[in-house]
């Protein structure tokens, strides 16, 4: 029987993509208030969507022709992680969290990201009224990202729960599900939509035990098959 149910948030809790977006709107609302307004968020978006992760506001100031310097692209990359982000849990999620958490069980999260990022998303997702506790490795610095177990042990040990009795739910097989693995906790995947450049060909020891492709799909599932909820 699962009693403590540990998530990931990105892309497991809710959708990635929606805060790439939303954070694209807000380094573009800084550009046009400095240098007028052009058309810098679907020139991001646009660079985003082929598949570039890196340098994009480099990218898109050079094809408008605007001088920058790495003070600039500092400051775009300082707001894109602190602007408070237009992001929410689905629906269906909200609906089972509740169900579950008013059964008894204990919710947590275990997530990497820097952490004002994070803890943004955390007060727009609302994530204090449905999680019991919110470990956000980057507090203790990069090092304690996953695949580090430190987290993974602390929450166990927190919560005094058996390695049996914990399930982790993430979508990185590079990284998500190692330090669960390592510990015997239950591991289980999201295939989300947008996360397609993550490399599902890994050994068994970061491979989840199970996947689905919704959050919502896998939490039903446990309810319906009595892990959860019997
Ligand atoms: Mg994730």
């Amino acid at each position: 029987m699962i009693e403590l149910i540990v998530f990931d948030i990105d892309d497991t809790l809710y959708s990635e993509y929606d805060y790439v977006v939303s954070g694209f709107r807000a380094v573009h609302n800084y550009l046009s208030s400095i240098y007028g307004n052009k058309d810098y968020f679907n020139k991001f978006l646009y660079a985003f969507n082929q598949g570039t992760r890196q340098n994009i506001f480099n990218l898109v100031l050079n094809d408008q022709n605007i001088q920058f310097d790495v003070s600039v692209i500092n400051k775009l990359v300082g707001i894109y992680r602190a602007h408070t982000p237009k992001i929410s849990l689905k629906k269906d999620i909200t609906v089972l969290l509740e169900r579950i958490s008013t059964d008894g069980k204990i919710l947590a999260v275990i997530s990497d990201g820097y952490l004002q990022s994070q803890q943004k998303k955390i007060e727009a997702l609302k994530l204090c009224k449905y999680f019991n506790e919110i470990y956000l490795t980057d507090e203790l610095g990069r090092e304690y990202w996953k695949p580090n177990t430190y987290y993974f042990e602390k929450c166990q040990s927190d919560f005094e729960k058996k390695p049996e009795n914990i399930v982790y739910l993430g979508d990185n097989w590079g990284k998500d599900f190692l330090p669960a693995n390592k510990l015997g906790w239950f591991t289980i995947g999201i295939k989300s939509d947008h996360n397609t450049h993550i490399n599902y060909q890994v050994s068994d020891e970061y491979a989840p035990k199970m996947f689905f492709y919704s959050t919502g799909t896998a939490i039903r599932y446990l309810i319906d098959n009595g892990y959860i909820i019997k």
